[in-house]
């Protein structure tokens, strides 16, 4: 599957270095199975092993879709906490799990130093957790707890759509996410939100979806109460 990789080039807006990056030719992608949190799974080489991009020469990294969003303020920001102590690093070959996780890891620190918007640094955040489990590491629930706070702070603070996650689809998410972590409570009021948000009747995956983790979530509360009771 080596041909489904192909080079990119990209100018760093913080040090004007071109540099390569690899990306997965769409053609090639071949989805195996998603979890209830869109977390994606691939018979081909995995997509999202390439979705930040980090310059060898500065140590600057972000997401593809936000790389060019950086002002005077962000530059001066990761120049000074980041490249200050940056030892030059290629990210550019062929990636492993591991080397996935150290270059998100980049970008959420990059990002936090920049102020990025709470939609994105979530986004980072929860593709980390899908990183980890890929690698069955408990490490996920963390990122998950991360990226779930900062997708609640997003929702509320921010215009929508949030990276591709439009109103409805983003208060499943949340729901589910707090589901996964054990939050019953908060994922039954996000799907009940979202269950009665009259744009779910054009999301009809999303609309089932919904009903199907609140009936979880409101199974899972239940049990937690009587294990609570019973103890
Ligand atoms: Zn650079």
């Amino acid at each position: 599957m080596k041909n489904a990789l192909y080079d990119k080039e990209v100018t760093c807006p913080l040090c004007k270095n071109i540099f390569r990056t690899k990306k997965v030719r769409t053609s090639s992608t071949r989805i195996e199975k998603r979890d209830t949190d869109f977390c994606t799974y691939y018979t081909s080489e995995n997509p999202m092993f390439y979705g930040v991009f980090v310059c060898p020469m500065c140590g600057y990294a972000a997401m593809e879709s936000t790389f060019h969003e950086i002002n005077g303020a962000g530059k001066k920001a990761i120049e000074e906490n980041i490249t200050r102590r940056w030892t030059q690093r290629s990210f550019g070959g062929e990636r492993t799990i591991q080397e996935a996780i150290e270059a998100y890891k980049l970008a959420l620190l990059c990002g936090q130093l920049i102020n990025q918007k709470k939609g994105v640094i979530g986004n980072i955040c929860l593709r980390i957790a899908w990183l980890y489990r890929y690698a069955n590491d408990p490490k996920e629930t963390d990122f998950l707890k991360h990226a779930v706070r900062c997708f609640e702070q997003a929702f509320v603070s921010e215009p929508l759509p949030i990276g591709n996650l439009d109103e409805v689809t983003l208060m499943y998410l949340i729901g589910e996410i707090h589901r996964l972590i054990g939050n019953y409570e908060e994922a039954i009021e996000w799907f009940s939100k979202a269950v009665g948000n009259p744009a779910i009747k054009t999301k009809k995956k999303i609309d089932t979806l919904a009903r199907e983790q609140w009936r979880l979530a409101k199974e899972s509360f239940k049990n937690k109460k009587n294990q609570e009771q019973a103890g």
